[in-house]
């Protein structure tokens, strides 16, 4: 045998050894091999291919003989280095074939989806737990007959105090109470400057709530935020008493807490009403009994009463600024914060979490 023909035999020897680390798995079309795998094979084979069948190449190097071999021998060992070479590029072409496939096929198996499995939801937006207690409160006092009345947050000193009967001088004036802006204005440090204008646009009777945000100057803390919200009621007819006052607060949390809930007032003191009393209700966790499973009740602290917002008879002073006769008429108002009533409601330890807007606190409310 001519020393070529036994150059092209090791040629396809020393091929046949390498290949052998692709056949096992051809022979098994790649079955059970992870996808990473196969992929990492791949790879490897594209290189194997250059390697045996590139330019530098001992196949492609053997090309180049067939012209220096003696003319007699010359179509024979042509001959036999195309099959050489041709046995090389099949193996290699077959083995890329069927890899290929097979990744196609695991890919699409790791995309399918499976339309037996639930779907996965959709998250919507919800109304913040401020505004769904808000839209409860407002409902009872709807269905009482009270309208919902809103107005501008900034206001003049005259409806944030002198209309209110809050003399000069009185300490809710101060700088360090209010948020005055340029030109004499005042964020509005309560939600009774709506009711001053609404009486004077409307004059007498008249049945509304004033829902609203409002502004002081507190350090935010556990407790205090520098805007909250307030909502302040008030009715004004002829031969309105304290007795219709004491059974609409009643009525509306009876209404809120359940039909067991007691009111109770005490004696208080604010310049727009007079008489005025703060309002208490009984505890809704412990049904006013300061316990609760066994213990004394964190939500009242074991007195039994949760102490709510303010309210009592229109002033006089009140009633006439807005151009209502008060020997004719009278009236009522009342007001409470809606933080409080919140954090009450949820068991919030912080009102500073109705302000953050952390979705992972409001999802809780969907
Ligand atoms: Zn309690």
């Amino acid at each position: 045998m001519s020393d070529e023909k036994q150059q092209l035999e090791a040629i396809r020897d020393s091929f046949e050894k390498e290949f052998d680390r692709f056949s096992d798995a051809l022979k098994d079309g790649f079955r059970g091999m992870k996808l990473s795998a196969a992929e990492k094979l791949a790879k490897e084979l594209g290189e194997f291919r250059v390697k045996h069948t590139g330019k530098k190449s001992p196949i492609s190097g053997a090309m180049k003989l067939i012209g220096r071999v003696a003319p007699e021998q010359r179509a024979d060992f042509g001959k036999t280095v195309q099959s050489v070479r041709a046995r090389i590029e099949g193996r290699i072409a077959e083995t890329e074939d069927s890899l290929k496939s097979y990744i196609r096929s695991a890919k699409t198996k790791r995309e399918a989806v499976d339309v037996t499995l639930p779907g996965r939801r959709v998250r919507s937006g919800h109304l913040h737990p401020m505004t769904l207690l808000r839209h409860k409160i407002e409902d009872i006092f709807v269905s009482m007959g009270y309208a919902i009345e809103d107005d501008r947050e900034i206001e003049t000193d005259h409806y944030n105090f002198d209309a209110l009967n809050i003399p000069v001088g009185h300490p809710a004036r101060e700088s360090k109470d209010t948020f005055y802006t340029t030109g004499g204005f005042a964020l509005r440090s309560q939600t009774s400057t709506v009711q001053i204008r609404a009486m004077e646009r409307r004059g007498a009777p008249i049945k509304i709530i004033a829902p609203g945000r409002v502004f002081r100057r507190d350090t935010p803390d556990q407790t205090h935020t520098p805007v909250f919200h307030q909502i302040e009621g008030l009715c004004v007819d002829t031969d309105i008493t304290m007795a219709h006052l004491k059974g609409t607060v009643s009525e509306w949390l009876r209404r809120m807490y359940g039909e067991e809930t007691k009111t109770r007032f005490r004696p208080g003191y604010f310049p727009f009403t007079e008489p005025s009393a703060e309002f208490d209700f009984s505890c809704f966790k412990c049904s006013g009994t300061g316990e609760f499973e066994e213990a004394k009740c964190g939500t009242c602290r074991g007195s039994g009463w949760i102490e709510l917002g303010g309210c009592g008879m229109v002033h006089p002073n009140v009633l006439e600024g807005c151009g209502i006769d008060h020997k004719v008429y009278s009236g009522f108002a009342f007001g409470f914060g809606l933080e409080r009533m919140a954090a009450l409601m949820y068991s919030l330890d912080d009102i500073r979490l109705m302000f953050e807007n952390d979705v992972r606190f409001l999802r809780q409310f969907y």
